[in-house]
């Protein structure tokens, strides 16, 4: 047997330690849900922007470095749930109508396949025995996930991995999916779900100054906002309960759901801190949330 037969420290390790033993144990990290609202505000100097990036440089300041992000954007919607699993994803510029600057972008953070792998060897899709999905082409890193990953971490040096959400299952599902994520927080990684408390871009208004919105808009966030401070956390898969507003606030999930998967992974007695509260066009939440 020659030298160059011998596996790789890296394929020694996926294939003697399967799933998330294969990962270190660390101290557990936070887990947040951000909302992003329009994509300009990658690059836009504005108030949420500022806060991305002082929180950045919060989290790089504490002792716990992540050693993988995986973000759950409302911008990735597939049959099954799938994590992208390429060694360097692309930025992925889905949107119109937006100026050159802003498809300009890219954020180079690598990718960490074998880190999927092992997430997926033993994190099982909800609602049956299935493994994970892994995406070696498809993806990348959409703008739910760069538009708020690149002012927070702007070095582009820790690893992400997106996970898709399976917008034909019900949101219950979605919170177990966290529940679920849930361990890899004491596996060096930090969870971000990446939508918006309210999200109604018919009824987004330009004119309309930050932090002011419509009724039905400030009753669904802060009915949020109040599960959350009570630690109701399994109260948000019922956010259809409130009926019109609810329909009002998301006239489609997609932004929403990304928030079960970050609650699903709080841990109890983890007190949450909002950023970013307020409105961004009339009906848009940018309510934030770190939890841990
Ligand atoms: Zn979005």
């Amino acid at each position: 047997m020659t030298a160059s037969a011998q596996p790789s420290p890296n394929t020694r390790a996926a294939s003697d330690l399967a799933g998330l033993q294969a990962l270190p144990h660390t101290e557990r990290l936070p887990v947040m849900f951000v909302g992003h609202g329009s994509p300009m505000n990658a690059i836009e100097d504005n108030d949420w922007r500022r806060t991305w990036q002082a929180l950045g440089r919060e989290l790089r300041q504490r002792g716990t470095q992540p050693s993988l992000i995986l973000c759950i954007s409302a911008h990735w919607i597939t049959q099954g749930w799938h994590l992208t699993a390429m060694g360097q994803p692309p930025t992925i510029h889905d949107f119109g109508g937006f100026p050159q600057a802003l498809f300009d972008q890219q954020y180079p953070a690598p990718g960490a396949p074998a880190v999927a792998r092992a997430i997926s060897a033993d994190v099982h899709q909800p609602g049956g025995d299935r493994p994970l999905g892994l995406d070696e082409r498809e993806w990348g890193l959409d703008h739910g996930t760069w538009s708020v990953l690149k002012p927070m971490f702007p070095e582009a040096d820790i690893p992400v991995i997106q996970l898709s959400m399976d917008y034909s299952r019900p949101p219950a599902e979605h919170f177990a999916l966290g529940r679920e994520l849930a361990r890899l927080r004491e596996r060096g990684v930090l969870i971000v779900g990446s939508g918006n408390v309210v999200h109604n871009l018919r009824a987004v208004r330009r004119d309309v100054p930050n932090n002011q919105a419509y009724d039905w808009a400030i009753e669904f966030d802060r009915t949020v906002a109040e599960h959350i401070g009570a630690g109701r956390l399994a109260s948000l898969v019922d956010f259809q309960q409130q009926g019109a507003v609810a329909q009002l606030s998301h006239p489609t999930w997609d932004h929403y759901l990304p928030l079960l998967y970050a609650a699903g992974a709080v841990h109890e007695q983890e007190a949450p801190r909002y950023f970013n509260e307020g409105f961004q066009a009339a009906s848009i939440s940018m309510r934030s949330v770190l939890w841990g």
